[in-house]
């Protein structure tokens, strides 16, 4: 059957009525769709940022201790200082319905309202609104042909709508684990499934540009780290990290 992206929105709603969507938390039934895989009352129990929580300026761990408002560009957890990225930031912690929905992401190319506006919300923060263009990190090749999506463009394009920011699916690539075979790499390199695992494939583009570099979530830091290693080396001056959510 072959319908428009309206007919496909009026038949998904109308659907919605026929059919509540029950809470993939609770059981409840979902009162409104843009709440997505949730309802209000397990979004409202799921730890969202709000701004104005100490977290690690870099990479926005939650701190234990409340640090003044004029203190916190100065607060650090150490243990990002190896990572490249300028700053990472998330809509809310790994947990609730903001877990739910990063797992219903991973197998439908679809963002929930609320999602979306959480998101426009953290990206319209400083500094990430320093940036210029976005871009998400890539999924292996075989593992986009299984899926038929990549997340992460997914949440790219959405925001794109919002920020009138363009998204680059070009600029950044993953080499596949043929390639690092093919070139040489010792035990240890072929172990690392992360290092090494990015290219920029055209620096000029991103030359002295402020990244948007967005991804569903954020567990070590581990992969968007070695995006934003690739990023600078290839001449971008800051990479901003956004995620749904993070560990
Ligand atoms: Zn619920
Ligand atoms: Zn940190």
């Amino acid at each position: 059957m072959f319908l428009t992206h309206a007919a496909q929105f009026l038949y998904d709603a109308l659907l919605t009525l026929a059919y509540p969507q029950a809470c993939t938390i609770c059981g409840r039934s979902v009162e409104q769709r843009k709440f997505g895989v949730a309802c209000e009352a397990c979004w409202k129990v799921t730890p969202i940022f709000t701004g104005d929580e100490s977290v690690c300026w870099k990479c926005g761990l939650p701190a234990v201790a409340d640090i003044a408002p004029e203190f916190r560009e100065q607060v650090r957890c150490r243990r990002c200082d190896s990572q490249s990225f300028t700053v990472a930031r998330a809509a809310g912690l790994y947990e609730g319905a903001l877990r739910e929905s990063v797992l219903l992401l991973k197998r439908q190319p679809h963002v929930s309202q609320h999602v979306e506006d959480l998101l426009v919300t953290a990206a319209r923060r400083a500094p990430l609104t320093g940036s210029t263009r976005i871009i998400p990190v890539p999924l292996h090749s075989e593992r986009r042909r299984v899926r038929g999506f990549n997340q992460a463009s997914v949440i790219a394009q959405v925001l794109s709508r919002k920020l009138q920011l363009p998204v680059d699916e070009v600029t950044l690539s993953r080499v596949s684990t043929s390639e690092k075979y093919r070139a040489g790499l010792d035990t240890k390199g072929r172990r690392d499934t992360v290092a090494g695992a990015f290219e920029v494939r055209h620096p000029r583009l991103i030359a002295n540009d402020d990244i948007l570099l967005v991804d569903d979530v954020f567990t070590t830091g581990a992969t968007v780290s070695s995006c934003a290693e690739a990023l600078t080396a290839a001449g971008a001056r800051n990479v901003y990290v956004l995620t749904v959510a993070r560990a």
